[in-house]
């Protein structure tokens, strides 16, 4: 694949990225593909209808946008889905954006994976430069397991974070917290993550597409949680705020770091400094928003990146302040239309 187009008029403006309240936008979330090897029941329904295939960028002009706004002083890239790794050739595009990592423009390049696929390309990761991942798991027991993703094999993804482990990436896991459906299972989540020096953190459901059921049977507020992890280990706040949603305690007995993500009882929009790439171009401003910016048509109409750039700049002049998620009786239905696998978790 090639890497940055060779139009003369392309060049590293190195502005940086204001939205209309001051906020630095430093961190790009890309999904890559809408299609999953999983149904997981809060996230998709059984019997989904993918985007075909000809409405996807391609790997080439995914490149192209997250150099673009690399440029522009972005400095993480986050690759998620769908899932990422069941994208055909998806290291190709990890080996292409390394080409930043090498060069000092971007911090770190990293991957949000349910670790189905991890087994057999977690070394290639590691060797494109990616440190840190996330795995989503939100329950250690086979069969419950297979009752949350629908489709998925908890063998092939425990084998996915070992092998991650061993091509030393570091691991952090992501559990969606589910009523009555791994909410007594917490506990030993947290000590099997920290016992094998992971990072756990907690996600509130997030009210993002139709899914077979209701979102309120399945909202449980980490406030109830936390109380609850309270009454059995020493939590201390942590100051690592990385300009993400989540907050993070030490837990005192086990040594390890606990995570909350929880955008229904705390706003945390304040701070962000991110935006999400839809794998058909479409740039979200907020997850909690339906406003886009359509990249794809500046993409394909020019091999110079200059509309693509100004596009980018109008897009972030859009920005929102922030989400208004609700989830109660009398919102029975989604706050927004779309699933998470299409703006990416
Ligand atoms: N397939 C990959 C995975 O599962 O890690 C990446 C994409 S997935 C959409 C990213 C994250 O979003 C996962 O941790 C998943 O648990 C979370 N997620 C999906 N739907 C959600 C929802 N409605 N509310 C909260 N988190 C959700
Ligand atoms: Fe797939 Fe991730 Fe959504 Fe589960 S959460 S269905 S693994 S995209």
């Amino acid at each position: 694949m090639r890497a940055l187009p060779a139009h003369p008029e392309n060049s590293d403006t190195g502005r940086a990225l204001l939205d209309p309240f001051g906020r630095a936008i430093t961190y790009l979330r890309v999904s890559v593909t809408d299609r999953c090897d999983f149904r997981c029941v809060y996230c998709m329904s059984e019997d989904m209808a993918f985007l075909p295939k000809r409405d996807l960028l391609t790997l080439e002009e995914l490149d192209r946008i997250c150099s673009t706004f690399i440029a522009q002083g972005v400095r993480k890239l986050r690759i998620t889905g769908g899932e990422p790794l069941v994208r055909r050739d998806i290291l190709t595009l990890f080996r292409s954006l390394s080409r930043h990592l090498d060069a000092g423009d971007l911090d770190e390049l990293t991957v949000t994976t349910n670790g189905s696929q991890l087994a057999r390309h977690a070394r290639d990761l590691a060797a494109c430069g990616v440190r840190r991942i996330n795995v989503s798991l939100d329950t250690l027991d086979a069969d419950k397991f297979r009752r949350i993703t629908r489709w998925g094999d908890l063998t092939k993804v425990l084998q996915g974070i070992d092998a991650a482990q061993e091509a030393g990436l570091r691991v952090k896991i992501n559990t969606v917290a589910l009523k009555g459906v791994n909410e007594e299972e917490i506990e030993t989540l947290l000590e099997w993550a920290h016992g094998r020096g992971m990072d756990l953190t907690l996600i509130e459901v997030m009210p993002l597409g139709e899914i077979d059921g209701l979102r309120i049977d399945q909202f449980l507020p980490l406030s109830l949680v936390r109380a609850r992890l309270a009454s059995r280990y020493t939590l201390s706040d942590l100051d690592d705020r990385t300009g993400g949603p989540a907050r993070y305690m030490r837990v005192k007995e086990t040594g390890g770091r606990l995570g909350f993500i929880t955008p229904m009882t705390h706003n945390f929009c304040e701070s962000c400094n991110r935006v999400r790439l839809t794998c058909t171009g479409q740039l979200f401003m907020c997850l909690g928003q339906e406003d886009a910016a359509d990249l794809r048509a500046p993409v394909r109409a020019s091999e110079c990146d200059e509309p693509l750039r100004q596009a980018i700049v109008d897009a972030i002049s859009r920005k929102p302040k922030g989400h208004d998620f609700i989830i109660d009786r009398r919102h029975a239905r989604p706050a927004l239309s779309r699933h998470m696998s299409v703006t990416g978790g």
